[in-house]
């Protein structure tokens, strides 16, 4: 499976939604290596960007130096947020990156054609509007552009979409999104400018083939990155031969995904991506996420107050497939203390000190009855996307583990009986610990080392209380 995330511009330091979707890739990379399937994870960062170049201005530094210094901060979140990517792409600096869009470029030059373009144009969303102002808001007036453009031939791909998408060979989900996308497709697609002249992308970006006064766009640019980051070996490998090819992709860049790049590829004589799965955002404390949103949305700040653990389970255990979540500190900090510090935490030490107590450490040979049954449900949920549905599955094991103890009293057993529930318990255990690698890989060593092994080491506390706890 080739799973990608969107690759972010790179104007600030990444905020929590980032963390969210590459959470979400990292659980489908870790549950698919598992289960044996080859995997390739890939995230990077989308450098070309205006926004860019913009904010290097506001801050009076090269554009070079800031691209640089986000651009850090985004890999540099693999290790607090216990990240398992393979590829990291950055697109200014990727080897075979401009040399790919290029390819792509003249594979789709049937399609292309140069037209006079004019409208009004917002610099803040990289976008033309019919009227100022724009409906993000942005501050600054639209500017009028008048210039001469390359074109896409969109158009001529408006059945081929539907059809790949209404017969499943563009899976997009959830269903909503997928509707969505078929209605925009239906109600007829118009061919598109991708690309910009030089001087009003700031001579930041790729210029278009054979024509160096114009920038090609940075979408068209930025959506390349899942086939050049593949240039050479790898194209063949993961974008020819591979089955699945999964973007997991904001709402806020659907079209551009599930309609643009999908007609860019076809045009290119390219297989498609496979799957879509599109999330919804997050918002901090009731507010939209945005560079002042301060410490709550830095995903790093959060990871050293609360531990990875805490971070990860919260994005997994509380966000739903369909819908905006609030983020909160004392949410996550409630859920952690919930689960992981009273479900989990008390289940695995209870276990290891009557495993002392009782059986002087040694675990049982015979691994004793088998609780609740959760890879498949764990899989199934996986496959709808849906990270909470799985990560309550695997809680159900928790559960169960938890009322097990309740009825089966083992302080109140013989001997045999303290072997045989034991036995049951500290298989539970160990199981918890293999379901719970791909969700939270680093509570999942933790519980794997507290009840390894023939004999047990002593019980110590896996969790800390989180509440109280304030960035
Ligand atoms: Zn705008």
């Amino acid at each position: 499976m080739y799973i990608t995330t969107t690759i972010p511009y790179v104007n600030a330091r990444p905020h929590l939604g980032h963390a969210l979707e590459l959470v979400q890739a990292d659980v489908l990379a870790r549950h698919h290596r598992r289960r044996g399937e080859p995997v390739r994870f890939q995230t990077g960062t989308d450098d070309n960007s205006l926004k860019n170049v913009l904010a290097a201005e506001a801050e009076g530094v090269p554009v070079r130096e800031l691209v640089d210094r986000n651009a850090a901060a985004f890999e540099g979140l693999r290790q607090p947020l216990d990240l398992s990517f393979d590829a990291f792409i950055r697109t200014s600096s990727h080897p075979a990156h401009r040399a790919g869009v290029e390819r792509i470029w003249r594979a789709t030059a049937h399609d292309l054609y140069q037209r006079h373009y004019e409208g009004l144009y917002c610099v803040g969303c990289e976008q033309f509007y019919p009227e100022d102002p724009c409906p993000d808001g942005h501050q600054a007036p639209l500017q009028r552009v008048s210039e001469e453009n390359w074109f896409f031939r969109l158009s001529r791909y408006q059945d081929a979409l539907l059809e790949l998408i209404r017969d499943g060979r563009l899976r997009i989900e959830p269903a909503a999104r997928r509707n969505e996308v078929l209605a925009f497709i239906e109600a007829g697609l118009a061919d598109i400018s991708i690309s910009r002249s030089a001087a009003r992308a700031r001579g930041w970006g790729i210029p278009v083939p054979g024509d160096p006064e114009q920038v090609i766009y940075v979408w068209w640019d930025a959506l390349a990155n899942y086939v050049t980051a593949l240039e050479g070996g790898d194209h063949d490998r993961w974008w020819v031969a591979e089955r699945r090819k999964v973007h997991l992709v904001g709402k806020g860049v659907i079209r551009f995904h599930a309609v643009y790049w999908p007609a860019m590829l076809l045009s290119a004589g390219e297989p498609l991506p496979t799957e879509i799965y599109v999330h919804d955002y997050l918002t901090v404390d009731g507010r939209k996420i945005s560079k002042s949103a301060g410490n709550s949305a830095d995903p790093v700040t959060l990871v050293d107050a609360y531990g990875v653990d805490a971070v990860r389970w919260w994005l997994l255990r509380d966000v739903p497939r369909v819908g905006d979540a609030d983020f909160t500190e004392a949410r996550l900090a409630g859920r952690a203390d919930e689960d992981l510090a009273n479900g989990l935490g008390n289940l695995v030490n209870r276990v290891v000190t009557m495993v002392h107590r009782f059986l002087d450490g040694h675990v049982p040979d015979a691994p004793g009855e088998r609780l609740a049954e959760v890879s498949p449900a764990v899989h199934a949920a996986l496959e709808d996307f849906d990270f909470r549905r799985a990560a309550a599955a695997v809680w159900e094991l928790v559960e169960e583990a938890n009322r097990y103890v309740e009825r089966t009293r083992p302080w109140q057993q013989d001997r045999a009986g303290q072997e045989a529930s034991l036995g049951t318990l500290v298989h539970a255990c160990r199981a918890l610990a293999v379901h719970l690698e791909p969700f939270l890989p680093t509570a999942a060593a933790r519980v794997a080392a507290a009840v390894g092994g023939s004999r047990l080491p002593r019980p110590e506390p896996l969790f800390r209380r989180l509440a109280g706890t304030r960035t």
